[in-house]
């Protein structure tokens, strides 16, 4: 099947959008080329042929959008009061409800998630507005009277930070967007957003559908390019007043080292090798797919995956028979494909980077138990990893200490829930992380155990953008979600009155 016959399953508006001749930046409420006239290809990973020509941005580019944020964080956008703030995010809610099919199209195209899996996300990305919607209404400091009665009274103001910089990674921009756009338009600030060279279509779309909903032209800005050029230029940029950066623990020290020209404040949401833990008590007909899926969803390339899954040594032989069947069942395939359950990884090199890893996983004496091998035949040309799942994986193998970002799942088996805990804390990162259990006080213990941001008990992956998820260790630092996130997009004032 070619792109277009894939494109076949497009609707119109997607398609219209996706057949422009290039991708402009959205600088200022225009679409802008870029100022070196250059262009990038990016790649349907379906099928490996190119896809879109979007604007190679760099420091020219990325400096006239931080203008055009400054202006509008000066301007009239200064004057919206909360309410009206709050009613914008209410606005492009229902925008983004009655146009979800239309950019989960584009997404698919571009970076391969399953349109299946996306049109599972509307729910949760219509939460997440509402969130921001009710964060916008809820701005206060506090007013303390611990001077003499009477005669002195000191108060907090909270006020937003500024331009926020965002920087966004390729496996699921659609919503992972609306984590700085939702606070950037809920506290006050302006944006300019750099998307990954490997998926920045639907942060375009996205763009110009919240130029319909009536956010003012400066508020949110997209430059496109590489990483190294307009990325860096971003992160280095002396008006840019804080970086909310989700991608690699690599690229989020070459951030902090780009940022401290101002000292920008920073939002880091990097890599992880989480450790899902399955305890012989645990409801297996749940524990099952729970944990694949912790591993396969999204093609393995989810930041908290449960990549490592430490089974309980007198469960390893059932729950592995029980896990290679509901392997078996998943249906790898086109993105566009609505009975596709796996898509492709994203490219060619992640590709290339996710067979490499399971030819270290056979050299270092794991077991290769399903898959292991790129998919072939009409599949060929795209970049398809069968799911692979390994046994007898120890923490001291590279496969179990290193972040893949492919559909690799594996398995290491524990005898007590100390060991267990042990091994969840072996590990540079701390992200995220489940333990499946009958027992709640097996459960708390390990909750309380495992030095990470995010621990789930008896599902994997939930996130509620109240409650928010964040890293310690090399995942980072800086919640996603809860009040904590919007206090990073406000400083506070404090005020000392005579009276
Ligand atoms: P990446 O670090 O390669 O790229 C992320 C973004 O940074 C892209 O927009 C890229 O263009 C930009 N970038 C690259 N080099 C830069 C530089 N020197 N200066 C400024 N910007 C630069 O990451 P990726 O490959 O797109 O995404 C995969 C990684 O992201 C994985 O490590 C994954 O764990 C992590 N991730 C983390 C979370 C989280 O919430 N913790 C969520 C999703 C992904």
């Amino acid at each position: 099947m070619t792109t277009f016959e894939q494109n076949s399953a497009l609707s119109e508006r997607a398609q219209s959008f996706l057949s422009r001749d290039v991708h402009h930046h959205v600088i200022d409420g225009q679409r802008v080329p870029a100022a070196s006239g250059r262009t990038l290809t990016t790649v349907n990973p379906s099928t490996g042929e190119a896809l879109a020509q979007l604007a190679a941005g760099d420091e020219a580019d990325v400096h006239r959008a931080v203008e055009a944020a400054r202006r509008a964080f000066k301007g009239h956008w200064s004057t919206w009061t909360p309410y009206q703030r709050q009613a914008l995010l209410v606005r492009i809610a229902h925008l983004l409800d009655e146009r979800f099919e239309e950019l989960i199209q584009i997404e698919a195209m571009d970076m391969g998630a399953p349109v299946s899996r996306l049109r599972t996300t509307k729910p949760a990305l219509l939460k997440m507005l509402s969130f921001f919607g009710s964060q916008a209404a809820n701005i206060a400091g506090e007013t303390l009277m611990n001077g003499i009665p009477g005669t002195v009274a000191t108060m907090t103001l909270k006020a937003p930070v500024g331009v926020i910089g965002g920087i966004i990674p390729w496996n699921g921009p659609l919503n992972g967007q609306f984590w700085i756009i939702g606070a950037v338009l809920a506290s006050g600030c302006t944006a300019v957003l750099k998307p990954s060279e490997e998926a920045s279509l639907s942060v375009l779309r996205v763009a110009e559908i919240l130029q319909e909903a009536g956010v003012p032209d400066g508020v949110l800005n997209v430059v496109t390019g590489l990483g190294k050029e307009a990325g860096h230029a971003l992160a280095a940029h002396p008006d840019v007043d804080r970086i909310a950066f989700t991608g690699s623990t690599q690229t989020g020290r070459s951030i902090i080292q780009a940022s401290a020209v101002n000292i920008k404040k920073l939002q880091l949401e990097l890599g992880g090798k989480s450790a899902d833990i399955v305890c012989a008590d645990a409801d297996l007909d749940k524990a099952v797919p729970g944990a694949a899926m912790g591993v396969f969803a999204n093609s393995g390339q989810i930041c908290f995956a449960g990549t490592r899954v430490l089974v309980q040594r007198s469960v390893v032989d059932e729950f592995t028979e029980r896990l290679l069947a509901f392997t078996d069942t998943l249906r790898v395939g086109r993105s566009l494909d609505d009975a596709s359950t796996l898509g492709p990884v994203i490219s060619r090199p992640q590709l290339d980077k996710v067979l490499s890893y399971i030819d270290i996983g056979r050299a270092d004496g794991a077991e290769l138990l399903c898959g292991g091998q790129r998919v072939e035949g009409e599949l060929g040309k795209g970049y398809f990893v069968q799911p692979s799942v390994f046994g007898g994986v120890t923490n001291e193998m590279r496969i179990g200490r290193e972040e893949i970002f492919g559909p690799v799942l594996s398995i290491l088996p524990f005898d007590d829930v100390d060991e267990a805990i042990a091994i969840a804390n072996d590990s540079e990162y701390g992200l995220g992380g489940a333990v499946w259990s009958q027992n709640l006080s097996t459960a708390l213990r390990v909750v309380h155990g495992v030095h990470t941001g995010t621990m789930w008990v008896n599902c994997y992956g939930y996130i509620d953008p109240m409650v928010g998820f964040g890293g310690t260790k090399l995942s980072g630092y800086g919640a996603k979600g809860s009040s904590a996130h919007m206090d990073t997009y406000l400083y506070t004032k404090s005020v000392y009155l005579q009276l």
